[in-house]
């Protein structure tokens, strides 16, 4: 029997352990975060909360047996992903990132390309009205503009003095079609999407700004980690059956030494 920790947190996550519960061969763990208190239901067992930096990752590594790491954590979590590397390299495991690809671009988009949150609100005129789908954690830049309107949509409530007392909150995850996020543009009377470049499911959301011709202001991502990246859930089974069961099973592992 393999052991495979999944860092995740994300749809594919959840998708790839359901797809490896299936295996008799391998036993996965799913780590999460545990920053949502509304996680969405996962496969198999799953452990909570962070490992302290990359040597706790190492140390469980190590000590708990696993015999292959994946992170398919989301595209913008960068430090987890850098401290997956280290980790991996540290207790000598092998690892994948699963990356799904950045939003489909169109030449008829109007996107307005912005390095992060901050670059994104400075990007923004007077009194703009916006929509914003973000996390608590991200939300500073925007709450130092107040003359920006903002209707933000967000999984987990707000605390107090983390929105400012005009916005508008939805609560929830994106909208299953552009119809209804069209539809929810419109019915805010929106003039800015702000949308950070993960890809997947808010793909909706970018098609709606498009279609009502709304400009979108898009968060390049951070650079991805070092080694090997599949852009799948099916790509990490191939890395999967090509690291731990193929003959050669270190033939395309990345050691540090
Ligand atoms: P992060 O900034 O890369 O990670 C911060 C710390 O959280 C890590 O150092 C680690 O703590 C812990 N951590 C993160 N993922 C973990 C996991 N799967 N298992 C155990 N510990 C984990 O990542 P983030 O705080 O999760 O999010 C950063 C960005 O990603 C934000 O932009 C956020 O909106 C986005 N995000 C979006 C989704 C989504 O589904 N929409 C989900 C997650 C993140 P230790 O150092 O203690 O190990």
């Amino acid at each position: 029997m393999r052991k495979i920790l999944v860092l995740g947190g994300t749809t594919e996550a959840g998708e790839l352990c359901a797809r490896l519960a299936g295996d008799d061969r391998l036993s996965t763990v799913t780590s999460l975060a545990g920053l949502t208190r509304l996680p969405r239901a996962t496969a198999g067992p799953v452990r909570r909360g962070g490992f302290g930096g990359p040597q706790g990752l190492a140390s469980l590594l190590v000590n708990d047996g696993y015999d292959a790491l994946v992170d398919a954590t989301h595209p913008f979590a960068a430090q987890i992903a850098a401290h997956a590397v280290e980790a991996a390299e540290t207790a000598r495991v092998p690892r994948v990132k699963l990356l799904r690809p950045s939003f489909p671009r169109r030449s008829d988009a109007r996107v307005i390309d912005v390095e992060s949150m901050q670059g994104a609100a400075d990007a923004l005129p007077r009194g703009a009205r916006i929509f914003l789908a973000a996390g608590r954690r991200e939300l500073a830049a925007f709450r130092a503009r107040p003359d920006l309107s903002c209707v933000l949509r967000m999984i987990e409530p707000p605390a107090p003095g983390e929105v400012l007392v005009d916005w508008t909150i939805i609560l929830g995850r994106p909208a299953a079609t552009a119809q209804m996020e069209l539809e929810l543009l419109r019915a805010h009377d929106i003039g800015f999407v702000v949308a950070k470049d993960s890809g997947g499911p808010a793909y909706a959301k970018i098609v709606a700004a498009r279609t009502a011709g709304i400009p979108t202001v898009m968060i390049r991502r951070p650079p991805p980690p070092s080694g090997p990246i599949v852009s799948d859930v099916d790509g990490v089974l191939a890395w999967i059956e090509a690291n731990l069961f193929a003959e050669n099973p270190d033939g395309n592992i990345e050691r540090s030494s």
